[in-house]
């Protein structure tokens, strides 16, 4: 069996961050137990959940039964809105450790910035909060845009670690990078695969997998890796959850990352955090 070795990111407070990590959405209990024992047997440490997924049990009886020193591990959840508001967040994250069986998690996002509810600025005083009583490593967001990060740094003062987002050839996310380099924040991507669809068959990764000798989904998560981005796909699938973390062992040229840079739909594609969320 091949053991990837997954380069670790530095962030902006807490951390280290393995460079690519687990995606556990839409994996029950049962199933996330499974995919994440697979995982850690591959070398994966790095692992994405949230309240919304309902497999925090099945992840932390894994993170249990694999054995792995905690610090080696980077596990991750999100709190949806269900849990944002200044007390809401607390309670929130006491299920999520008690569903895991840790005592911190070392990065927690704000799921979706629901800006029609105008609570993410006290969600994330009180994440400040549960920073620093040391019950998570990081924090973080997911799915939010320069103005909702923006709206952050005017009013609160720790710089989130990282932004999660949608974020694929097809849809590069261009304005969220760009803040994200000027305020070192590091980029973690969903659905980095496009969700296993259309992205794979797409003429250019079919082309490159060929001429690389690797699968559809290698070469899109090299392309990922190459940009500095922290992509979390997910598989239940023992295979390919090995051959998705084989992406640090070979290179795309330029012209490689040209032909890719071609599949890009603009920005107006893809999820729109001011309208979508839960
Ligand atoms: P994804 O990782 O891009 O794609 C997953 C899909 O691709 C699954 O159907 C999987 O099926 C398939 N797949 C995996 N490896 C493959 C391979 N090598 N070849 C072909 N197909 C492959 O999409 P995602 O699940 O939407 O996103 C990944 C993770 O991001 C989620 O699991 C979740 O942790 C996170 N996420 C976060 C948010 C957010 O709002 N923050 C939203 C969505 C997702 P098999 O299982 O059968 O392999």
């Amino acid at each position: 069996m091949t053991v990837a070795h997954i380069p670790l990111v530095g962030l902006n407070h807490g951390g280290p961050m393995p460079q690519l990590g687990l995606g556990t959405w839409p994996l029950d209990d049962d199933e996330a137990e499974g995919a994440v024992l697979a995982a850690f047997e591959v070398g994966y440490r790095h692992i994405d959940t949230a309240v919304k997924y309902g497999n925090e049990t099945g992840v932390g009886r894994a993170v249990a039964l694999g054995g792995l020193d905690r610090d080696e591990l980077f596990i991750t959840t999100k709190l949806d809105g269900t849990y944002q508001g200044a007390d809401r967040a607390v309670a929130g994250l006491q299920g999520s450790l008690e569903r895991l069986g840790l005592d911190h998690v070392d990065l927690l996002l704000i799921h979706w910035p629901l800006p029609a509810r105008g609570e993410f600025v006290s969600t994330w005083r009180t994440f400040e909060r549960l920073l620093a009583d040391g019950l998570t490593r990081a924090i973080g967001v997911s799915n939010f845009k320069p103005a909702h990060l923006a709206t952050l740094a005017a009013e609160t003062s720790v710089v989130p670690a990282v932004n999660q987002v949608q974020l694929s050839p097809f849809t590069p996310r261009r304005a969220e990078r760009e803040y994200a380099a000027a305020h070192d924040i590091v980029i973690q991507s969903y659905s980095p695969i496009g969700a296993g669809g259309e992205l794979l068959h797409a003429d250019p990764v079919q082309e490159l997998a060929g001429r690389h000798h690797r699968t559809p989904a290698q070469i899109v998560l090299r392309w990922h890796v190459q940009q500095g981005l922290v992509p979390v796909p997910k598989s239940a699938d023992p295979t390919r959850i090995a051959t998705n973390s084989q992406v640090f062992d070979f290179e795309l040229d330029e012209d490689d990352m040209a032909q890719l840079a071609t599949l890009d739909r603009g920005p107006d594609v893809g999820i729109d955090s001011d309208v979508d969320g839960h």
